[in-house]
């Protein structure tokens, strides 16, 4: 069936969203939330610096029509951080209607998919994350209750606006030391970027230090107020990261290799109590025959029907041995458990860089 002729208005509910999987059904492993961070074909090329992304260049539509097939197959419900300039253009709407018609939880990954959000003023923090919110529930029918920023960027101001705002949780947090490794690598391909571009992004992927974050949940202190902060997982110890497209990275090498890895990954998760935030991309489902525009990005070489069964394989493995649940669901789960640790949020750095 196509998207477009899925067109219902059916009643999204949040509460939905708290509910495990109806397919998950591991033996005391703990939960292990899923999420897609709903990245469009133009914001891939709005970050490589690539021409033509002003007239926001699309793939939700199969992109959709693929991811939603994947997730009902295996009786998974996850949660869907949509971009908010997707949500203002009609091309989007079914598309966009379809995840939330499936149960999906719909989150908020900023209105421009900016990874230097974490440089905007305090305005353009709180306007960039309630224009986002406002096309997001007006293309879905679902508010959002859950942030991730667009390239793990954020700040104390982001993380403020979203407690003013009522949000669950934030997801923006990648724990990983590879980040200046994959600005390095980012910055080679894209030799041909003007010096103003490349400034903006010059903490793309953050720093070192985002490597020493912690693993489990916690709740940002933002004097006065808190916010549960779930982390993006990266494996415990050597904290390299774990989400598909980086397991993808890994096959292209040697799948034995890959399946090693997520077995490595398991095993020191449930060794270290760790109940995993485990993160999808578009172009985990999307290969090269599908999007011929993204060959920069790794991985893009393989068919979309390798890569729908290297998704299959990693979602049977991750649900022998945990619940899969939305993030909303982990939220309020690890919220009810309640005990959690206080962290102090950073302190917001201006335009310059410098923290004031
Ligand atoms: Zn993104």
């Amino acid at each position: 069936m196509s998207i477009a002729a899925r067109s219902g208005s059916a009643e999204v509910s949040p509460r939905t969203w708290v509910r495990p999987s109806e397919a998950g059904t591991a033996p005391g492993g703990g939960m292990a939330s899923i999420s897609l961070d709903l990245d469009n074909l133009w914001a891939y090329m709005k970050t490589h610096g690539d021409a033509g992304w002003e007239s926001f260049p699309t793939y939700l539509d199969a992109c959709a029509e693929i991811v939603l097939e994947r997730l009902r197959r295996h009786g998974l419900t996850i949660t869907v951080f949509v971009v908010g300039q997707d949500a203002a253009l009609e091309k989007n709407a079914a598309a966009l209607r379809a995840f939330a018609e499936a149960g999906h939880e719909i989150g908020n990954h900023s209105f421009r998919h900016e990874p230097w959000l974490d440089r905007y003023s305090p305005q353009e923090v709180d306007r960039e994350i309630a224009t986002a919110e406002e096309h997001i529930e007006r293309a879905t029918g679902a508010r959002p209750r859950g942030f991730r920023g667009p390239g793990f960027s954020f700040s104390a101001e982001v993380l403020r606006v979203l407690a003013r705002r009522g949000y669950l949780y934030d997801a923006s947090t990648f724990p990983t030391f590879l980040g200046p490794l994959a600005r390095l690598y980012y910055f080679w391909r894209a030799r041909g970027m003007p010096e103003a571009e490349r400034e903006k992004r010059g903490r793309l992927f953050g720093t070192f230090s985002e490597g020493l974050r912690p693993l489990k949940p916690y709740r940002w202190d933002l004097a006065g107020e808190t916010l549960l902060e779930l982390p993006v997982t990266t494996m415990p110890f050597l904290r390299v990261p774990i989400h598909l497209s980086y397991l993808l990275y890994l096959s292209g090498y040697s799948t034995a290799l890959a399946r090693a890895y997520l077995r490595a990954a398991v095993a020191l998760c449930k060794l270290c109590r760790v109940e995993p935030s485990f993160l999808l991309h578009p172009l985990d489902f999307l290969g090269g025959d599908r999007v011929k525009e993204l060959s920069f990005f790794p991985g893009m070489h393989l068919a979309t029907e390798v890569k729908l069964r290297f998704f299959d394989r990693v979602v049977e493995r991750l649900k022998r041995h945990f619940t899969p649940i939305t993030m909303a669901g982990h939220a309020a789960a690890v919220a009810a458990r309640g005990g959690l640790p206080r962290i102090a949020a950073e302190r917001h750095r201006d335009a310059s860089g410098r923290t004031r």
